[in-house]
């Protein structure tokens, strides 16, 4: 049997939440909220685990009892997974409930044989009605050979945005108004922002703090087959998430999902950068159309490298996440000399790239219109034009 990897960090809260457990005190709802990749998937799943263990200690689980070994393979008929998953592609009406409960055994089928897999945005995944219907006809059930049942639902911000109906919401909300008894749920959430503020209200918010980044590296050495120096790079742009950092290492001898957005990203800033016009065009016509599952986390990267182009044209080389590309900052910034002021004025313009990302509009043309509107916010070009 497959076997979920240890939590790595979050020591603190799960000592309170050890204690909690111990003392009858622990919250029928939890929120664990914190950046994508840092832990919450794996931490909300390490919570039922300790309330479903037979023999739980102070400072959780026993990892031993058969509740224990059930729900580390994701295998215990009491612990119930829910998460985002891609629409079901040409089924409706009734047979959609079906489809997306045999989409979601597939996923924990292929989430047991691979329990480590890089955290990625995705606004084509939804938590659909369908499935929130699912999960109450499971929750007005008594559990299956323990004293409670678990719910976890990650990312839970995904309940229904891409349906003009905020049912599936209601749906969960009125499971946690009014828990059957020994009925517990753990949500998780990147964007707590974006959840209902019902929601949010009905639930004990935690905050999942960024790892350190030698515990990030060290995790990646230890179970994800990395050696020394790639998990330290991977680390150093991880910003202490490990999902985060999954994402960096080298899938064989293509870079990584998000090393290969993160270039991707770059070349975007360069096209921005570029005196020459012609080249934001040819950079949005090139951009892969399959990308459009990950413009949202593509433009974050952009983001970033703009705040690394700035502080680097600032002097402060401290803050500059991509370390690794100084030298190529550098030149590019005595190609194209950015004020770190202009900074604050593009970032509207990603919010905006953002927000039509998460309309699922044509990826190419959010590109170019990205770029295009960078290439005035930032203003680097008028003075090179206005100069020569
Ligand atoms: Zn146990």
């Amino acid at each position: 049997m497959t076997h979920l990897h240890p939590v790595a960090g979050h020591e603190e809260p799960r000592r309170v939440l050890a204690r909690a457990h111990a003392t009858g005190g622990l919250p029928g709802a939890i929120l664990l909220h914190g950046s994508r990749g840092v832990g919450k998937q794996r931490m909300a799943l390490w919570i039922a685990q300790l309330q479903l263990c037979e023999r739980p200690g102070p400072d959780g689980p026993c990892e031993a009892c058969r509740a224990c070994r059930l729900a580390l393979g994701l295998e215990h008929p009491d612990l119930h997974w829910y998460f985002p998953l891609a629409r079901p592609k040409g089924v409706g009406g009734d047979r959609l409930g079906d489809a997306l409960e045999a989409a979601r055994a597939d996923a924990l089928i292929e989430l047991r044989a691979r329990p480590l897999r890089p955290s990625q945005a995705d606004e084509l995944r939804g938590l659909y009605l369908a499935l929130v219907h699912g999960l109450r006809k499971r929750a007005l059930q008594l559990p299956s050979e323990s004293r409670v049942q678990v719910f976890v639902i990650g990312d839970a911000e995904y309940l229904v945005p891409q349906e003009a109906s905020p049912e599936a919401a209601n749906a969960l909300l009125k499971l946690l108004e009014e828990p059957p008894a020994g009925t517990r749920f753990v949500l998780t959430s990147s964007e707590p922002g974006r959840l209902l503020p019902t929601i949010r209200s009905r639930s004990v918010p935690m905050l999942l703090s960024p790892l350190a980044t030698e515990r990030v590296a060290a995790f990646l050495v230890e179970h994800a087959a990395a050696d020394e120096p790639t998990a330290r790079r991977a680390a150093a742009l991880s910003q202490g998430s490990i999902g985060r950092a999954l994402g960096f290492l080298p899938d064989g001898d293509d870079p990584g999902p998000a090393e290969a957005l993160r270039r991707e990203a770059l070349r975007i800033v360069e096209a921005a950068l570029a005196p020459d016009r012609g080249r934001s065009y040819l950079t949005a016509l090139e951009f892969p159309v399959a990308g459009a599952r990950t413009l949202v986390e593509l433009f974050g990267h952009v983001e970033e490298w703009i705040r690394d182009v700035a502080a680097l044209s600032s002097g402060a080389r401290d803050r500059i996440l991509n370390a690794d590309a100084i030298t190529h900052l550098e030149k590019l910034l005595r190609d194209s000399p950015l004020e770190a002021s202009r900074v604050a004025a593009s970032m509207p313009a990603l919010e905006q790239a953002r927000e039509l990302a998460r309309g699922n509009v044509n990826p190419q043309l959010v590109v170019s219109g990205l770029v295009r509107r960078l290439r005035r916010e930032l203003g680097a070009r008028e003075a090179v034009v206005g100069g020569g």
